[in-house]
């Protein structure tokens, strides 16, 4: 634009009703009238040499605004500080011509910045709370790293064992005994849990232990990986395994026409207490035959509805990279197979099992066919400057990356917790995709349980406070997964649906389609 256009003010569109207002409220007398001393006027005047000029929108909001705040405390109206009507109405002209969206004074004054402000207190909890109530495995850093120095000195680790996966296998952390000497526990706790893992499993990586903090009563981390009494007393009724409704060959689960899933193994580096394949998983480790394999790869070759194919477990990434390289091969070669998934934890459960052979699998694959990882991520303390670096490069070298997190009590049932992880999950290169109720079908685990109301506004409560693509969809799984989030459709009015805005409850107005138009199959060039 030619520089002289901008003094051109009589182009401009005229002030609009927000500004016209501004500047009768700023015009009225105060009713006691105010002297302001040279000093206080000196620096007004000041600040509208600047607002008027520059080039700058924020300094004639800033004059702006302190001339309202001035008049409204009744310490002087703009006359009083030697400023004119017509000065205040030819500054916000040249603010409304600066503005590349021609925004007024007055609407960015008294409506912009009073609705941002507004939206703000929405998230300032939040902001207080996030680093206390849920700190990341990044903030908690330095207390993990000497974490990982007293446990590698009591389990004899070196450097080299702690950073090779058979190393934190081959020092796995599965008995109380063990356990007691790593994080301190009540004795009581410990009785009870050497019960407990009579019946069920415990195994913990040295890596994932370090990310317990001692001391800490309920720490989400050892609530997910140290099983307690409950499961015991809870495990009353027992419940038909899942797996049998919905296999319909060896090692496959298939619930949707077009998704398959191939448990590859029934191994996981760190065995979770609120797995819900408890029946299958950790009970004894089990290598399956080659021919297992083949057979769910002839289902999968004779069923060309099939296009997605997850492989998951146990841990997908347990399996020996050439393991993985074989079936990912067989898989990419089914022509109607057009996409793979891969089940695992262990990126934040023995995140040095990535390694670079594993990466260059998944690279080469997913040049054939995208590769999704999908990884479970229940709180923002999973997430270490390690598991972080190891989504970075899982996400560079694969289509994408997904968490699947469950809902469980005390680990991740407060919107700051849940908001935390979300928003640290999507900064460490996943995307947040699925928010699991935690299941009925195990009794073992009902004490994780958290009804449905808080998992709704635990997710609604996202909406319009952290960015869309960090918001997980929130499921209950039952024999296919199945959306809880409720409607924010409220109702209809003629034409017209009612819509209720999550963040603040408030309800909108919004035409739908017309029916009409939509009826008249000739349109567009067809008319
Ligand atoms: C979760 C799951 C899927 C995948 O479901 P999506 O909604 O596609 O993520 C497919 N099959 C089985 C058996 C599953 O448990
Ligand atoms: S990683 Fe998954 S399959 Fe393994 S124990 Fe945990 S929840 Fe179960």
């Amino acid at each position: 634009m030619h520089p002289e256009h901008h003094d051109r003010l009589e182009d401009n569109p005229p002030l609009d009703g927000y500004t016209t207002e501004l500047l009768a409220d700023l015009a009225q007398p105060l009713a006691i009238p105010a002297n302001p001393d040279a000093e206080r006027r000196a620096e007004v005047r000041s600040l509208y040499e600047r607002a008027a000029g520059g080039q700058l929108t924020a300094p004639i909001i800033t004059l702006f605004s302190l001339l309202l705040e001035l008049h409204r405390e009744g310490k002087g109206t703009p006359a009083d500080f030697g400023i004119s009507t017509a000065e205040l109405e030819h500054l916000a002209l040249r603010h409304q011509q600066i503005d590349e969206h021609m925004v007024s004074v007055g609407g960015r004054l008294t409506r912009a910045l009073p609705i941002a402000a507004a939206a703000n207190r929405r998230v300032d909890e939040y902001l207080a709370e996030k680093g206390t109530l849920a700190p990341s495995g990044i903030e908690l850093w330095h207390k993990i790293l000497a974490n990982k120095a007293r446990i590698m000195a009591e389990l004899g680790m070196d450097e080299a064992a702690w950073n090779s996966f058979p190393g934190q296998i081959r020092h796995a952390v599965d008995s109380v005994d063990t356990l007691a000497r790593l994080i301190d526990l009540p004795r009581a706790q410990l009785e009870s849990i050497a019960k407990v893992t009579a019946s069920y499993r415990m195994r913990l990586t040295p890596y994932y232990t370090s990310l317990i903090m001692p001391g800490a009563v309920n720490d989400p981390v050892m609530l997910q990986s140290v099983p307690t009494g409950e499961m015991i007393e809870n495990a009353g009724i027992e419940i038909p395994p899942v797996a049998a409704d919905h296999s319909p060959a060896r090692l496959v689960d298939q619930f949707y026409p077009r998704v398959v899933t191939i448990k590859a193994t029934n191994m996981c580096a760190m065995y979770c207490t609120h797995c819900l394949r408890l029946a299958h998983i950790g009970r004894r480790d089990q290598v399956y035959a080659k021919e297992a394999y083949g057979e769910a790869l002839d289902y999968i070759r004779a069923n060309d509805r099939i296009r997605d194919v997850l492989i998951t477990g146990g841990d997908a990434f347990v399996l020996p990279n050439s393991m993985l390289r074989w079936l990912l091969g067989e898989l990419d070669a089914i022509d109607h197979v057009r996409l793979k998934r891969l089940g695992t934890r262990i990126p934040v459960t023995a995140p040095m099992r990535v390694d670079d052979e594993l990466l260059d699998i998944l690279e080469e694959s997913n040049d054939r066919k995208p590769i999704r990882v999908v990884t479970q991520i229940n709180t923002a303390q999973e997430i270490t400057p390690v598991s972080r670096d190891t989504f970075r490069r899982l996400s560079k070298r694969t289509f994408t990356v997904l968490n699947q997190a469950v809902l469980l009590k005390g680990i991740n049932d407060s919107r700051v917790k849940m908001w935390k992880l979300c928003e640290t999950v999507q900064e460490a290169y996943v995307r947040p995709y699925y928010l699991f109720n935690c299941s009925y079908r195990n009794p073992q685990f009902a004490h994780f349980r958290v009804p449905l109301e808080v998992g709704r506004d635990l997710v609604e409560s996202m909406y319009g406070n952290i960015s869309g693509d960090a918001i997980p969809r929130y499921i209950a799984t039952a024999g296919g997964k199945i959306p809880l989030h409720r409607s924010n459709v409220v109702r209809r009015s003629g034409n017209d649906i009612i819509l209720i805005k999550p963040w603040s409850e408030e309800e909108v107005s919004y035409p739908d389609a017309d029916p009409e138009v939509y009826a008249n199959a000739r349109f567009a060039f067809n008319r």
